[in-house]
Formats: structure tokens, sequence, C-alpha cells
């Protein structure tokens, strides 16, 4: 059962607690067995879900329970703790220093992801203002260098490698005290892998730790083997120092709820987890965000992690605009750049309380990403009149802009009319609201976000959203009915409320 799946059967299972008129054993036991259930299809190992089951059965003793408890926060909130608990190695993971380097070290079976990874990591590093680079130490598999080449090449990222070398050790340390000499902070070193666990696969990874000695080694680890993480993770371990492991192909039909928590029994932090092929599918890991938003509470933190990257406090002539009711092409053209800085939108959307992570498909990422380069480029066409124009839409009124414009991007005239089309229902939306001031105001968010958080959050998140991935959730009025939920508790009309979610 993929991950999307578990997470809404514990949370219909969760939600059976508001329907009951009064919670006892027999409705605790009920709900437990359809979690239990739902954890096994998952491919969590029975010993782990038994000690959830037992664990949530004490700490809910019906007996004792003072008077006035409320029953369904506590079980809800015992619940998602235990689930927190089937995730959480409870070992810190490594994190880099900036202004050093920081070597890092891939190692794992061939196919699982290493060279996939390495490049996406790099990237997240890169995108944060790191000095990133990438050396591809693998001379066993043909090919293994362009792979590397061709994607360090397309996300921009200086990489080191050889053609004629066969000793992956003196790759690996040709490129580090190269990339050192160059002040790199975050070195990758990707090596080679084999199909099992072979003997010359762990001299190999030895020899290039030795010789580049990693501050941190990833383990790259396929979750499509489900339960048989844990033997294979550990395997790596007591072959050398692993400080981290990297969950990937947790998108598809992946038993998720296997991988990870066979990963989190061998004491092994989980530092991020890869969703797809592209670049951009690579989130970081932490225990509470992710079971937050396992169960459709969002992800409160990474939201604001992402809003704080955008600076968009510097945009407050923006804000001061948007707060008139003003809307400009120019306005657009900066929100959907700060969408694609952003990363991908189905992540931003799955961080959303509410959402389900599989709201969007990749596929459909895929095409939102290219449509919206598209949409830049022809605004890339157009002029400062047409894009500083309080009123770009009557501009476009006007004989030949569109011909132009459609000539200067090399799209066609329908495209561009299109264009003002979903700018012109926009702008009517950005009015109708008298500006984004007061949206969202009013009553306090859940207690984990504070005031001055939230109130950045308020003015922010209506600025970042995809105009179609707003009509989808029904426009600004959707958007601001689902805060409103959330501020009352629990992105599920209070169902959860009383969830230390997000944190
Ligand atoms: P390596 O042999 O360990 O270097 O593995 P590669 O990086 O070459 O990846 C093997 C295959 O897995 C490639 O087809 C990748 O596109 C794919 N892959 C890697 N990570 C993911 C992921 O998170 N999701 C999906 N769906 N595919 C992935
Ligand atoms: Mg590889």
């Amino acid at each position: 059962m993929v991950l999307a799946d578990l997470g809404r059967k514990i949370t219909t299972a969760l939600r059976s607690l508001s329907n009951a008129t009064i919670i006892n054993e027999e409705v605790l036991l009920a709900m437990l067995k359809e979690i239990c259930k739902a954890l096994l299809e998952a491919d969590v190992n029975i010993k782990l879900v038994k000690r959830l089951q037992e664990n949530v059965k004490s700490a809910v003793n019906f007996e004792d329970m003072a008077a006035g408890i409320n029953r369904r926060r506590l079980i809800q909130s015992t619940v998602f703790n235990e689930l927190c608990r089937l995730v959480d190695p409870g070992v810190p993971a490594w994190t880099p220093t900036k202004g050093k380097n920081n070597i890092i070290m891939f190692v794992g079976l061939q196919g699982s992801g290493k060279t996939t990874t390495c490049t996406k990591l790099a990237s997240y590093y890169q995108k944060k203002g790191w000095k990133t680079c990438l050396i591809c130490a693998d001379t066993f598999r043909a090919g293994a260098f362009d792979q590397l080449k061709q994607n360090a090449t397309k996300a921009r990222i200086p990489f080191y490698g050889s053609y004629t070398e066969m000793d992956p050790v003196i790759i690996a340390q040709e490129g580090v005290d190269k990339f050192k000499e160059d002040n790199f902070e975050i070195i990758i070193v990707d090596t080679s892998g084999r199909h099992k666990q072979e003997d010359s696969l762990f001299e190999e990874m030895l020899q290039v730790s030795q010789a580049v000695e990693p501050h941190n080694i990833v383990f790259v680890m396929d979750a499509t083997i489900g339960q048989a993480c844990e033997a294979q993770a550990q395997a790596f371990k007591d072959k050398v120092d692993v400080a981290s492991v990297i969950v990937t192909k947790l998108d598809g039909h992946a038993k998720g709820g296997g991988a990870l928590s066979a990963v989190a029994a061998t004491k092994s932090p989980v530092t991020f987890i890869g969703t797809g092929e592209h670049i951009d599918d690579l989130e970081p890991f932490k225990t509470k965000p992710f079971v937050s938003k396992l169960l459709g509470m969002g992800d409160i933190e990474g939201l604001m992690d992402k809003v704080s990257e955008l600076k968009l406090d510097d945009n407050q002539e923006l804000l001061d605009k948007l707060k008139h009711g003003q809307f400009t092409l120019r306005d657009m053209y900066e929100q959907f750049q700060n969408i694609m800085k952003m990363g991908p939108i189905n992540q931003i959307v799955g961080m959303i309380p509410g959402f389900s992570q599989d709201f969007m498909s990749s596929g459909n990422e895929r095409e939102s990403v290219a449509r919206l380069k598209r949409l830049l480029t022809m605004m890339d066409s157009m002029n400062d009149k047409e894009l500083d124009h309080p009123q770009g839409a009557k501009v476009f009124r006007q004989p030949g802009r569109i011909a132009r414009v459609a000539r200067g991007s090399g799209t066609s005239q329908r495209e561009v009319q299109e264009l003002i089309s979903q700018y012109t229902k926009f702008a009517a939306m950005v009015k109708k609201m008298g500006g984004i001031k007061g949206l969202f105001k009013g009553g306090d968010m859940t207690k984990n976000v504070n005031p001055s958080q939230m109130a950045k959050l308020n003015s922010q998140v209506a600025k970042m959203i995809d105009p179609r991935v707003l009509q989808q959730m029904g426009g600004m009025g959707g958007l601001q009915n689902m805060m409103r939920q959330m501020q009352q508790g629990g992105g599920m009309g209070g169902a959860m409320g009383g969830f230390p979610g997000g944190r």
C-alpha cells in the first residue's frame, strides 16, 4: 500500500472517534484494529505494529482516566506519537558546516538511486546558497560518468570524473583535492554499486572512504524492497560508518511504511526521501512533519521554511499593491518566478494542511513547470508598459500586441490570449478580495505557530500559490476556508484537534 493510502486509512480510523457517541475501550480497540491493519498492509514489521498497539492501549487506560479528560484528543495524540516512534530512529542526523569542505560520500546497491540522488542533494544545497560540486567515482558501470555529467550540467553543478582512469580511488581523491582547493563547501562523491552485497563492493567502498575521509556517508536505500531494508541497511552500517540514509522511490507503488520503519529500526537517521525521478523530487525528512503530512495535517514548518527561503519580505512593494487590490502582469510574472524558485508545486501543496501528498501527481508537476516556463517566456516578450499597466488586459486589446508577443516568444497568438485571460481572472480575484489584507485574519492558528509567523504566512501564502492550483482549491475563498479550518484545529474539520502537528 502506498504512503498516501496508508495516511488516508489511518485518518479515517482516527476520524471514527469523532463519530462515536461515547468513546470506550470497544471504540478504541476497533480503531486500533483498523490502524494496525493499514500498517501491516503498508509492510510495517509486525513486531513494530504490535508495539504500537500495546503502547496505545496502555497509554489510554479508561479505568484510571481522570474525569473531564478529552478522550478523543488523548487517543489521537497517543497514536500520533506512536506513529512518530515508528519512523524515528532517535539519532540526530549529520549536518554540514558553512564555510568548510563538507565531504559526502554516497553508497548503496546498483540501481538504488545513488547517482540521481547525488544530483538532487547537490541541487538542494546549491539552491540554499552552498558552493556545491559532484564527483563520479563509479568506474564499474558503463556510462556512469556520462549520467552524472548530464545531470550535473543540467543543474549547473560543477563536476569531476574521468573516461580513462579506471581506479575509483584515484578519481575520488583527485576530485576531492581539486574541489577542496577551490573552497567548495559541499563535495559529493558518487560511488559504484553492485547488484547485491558483494565483498568487492564493500572493499572498494572502504578504499574510497579511506582516501577521501568523508564527513558523512549516505546510504541510499530503495524503498521498493520494503521490509528487506532493515537487513540491507544493517549490512552497510556494519561495513562503513553510515551517518545518514536517504530512502528513494517513495513515490509510485513503494510500500513506504515498511522501508521507513525498517530503516528506523537500525537506528539510522533518514535525512531525505526521494519521491520521483526529477531533480526536485527530494524532501528533507523530519519525523513529526512527515507524520503530520501523512495524516493530511500539513507541514507548517516546511511551508515556513519555503516561504522564508523566498525572502518575500523584500517585496514590500508587491505586498502594498496587493493590499489595494492591484495586480499587474509583472506581478504575475514575479509570482510565477517565485513558484519556480520554490520548487515543486506538488510538494508545496502537500505542505498545506488538509491536502494529501498525492494531490497532484508528478506527471502534472512536470506539465505545470513546463507550462509556467512557457508563460514566463511569453511575458519576457512583453514591454514595460504592458507589464506594469494596472489593467494589463486592456492594453492587449490594442491590435498587434498579441501578435508581437507571440512572435517574440515563439508561441501562438492563442496561447498569449490564454495567458491574458488567465491574468484577467486572477487580477479580478485579487480585486474582489479587496487585497490580501484581512485574508486569514482572525482566529488563532494552531498553537504550534507563533502569531508573528502566522501573520507572515497569512500575507504570503496567497502570493505563492499557482492560480490554477488556487482554482482547484476553490479559489481564494476555498483557501481561506481551509486556513480557517486549520485554525480551528486540524485540517479535517477539527477531527484532529489537539495533535502536536507540524513540529
Ligand atoms: P544508482 O545505480 O544507485 O546510481 O541508481 P540511479 O541513480 O542510476 O537510479 C536508478 C533508477 O532509479 C533510475 O532510473 C532513476 O531515475 C530511478 N530513481 C532514483 N530515485 C528515484 C525516486 O525517488 N523515484 C523514482 N520513481 N525513481 C527513482
Ligand atoms: Mg550510479
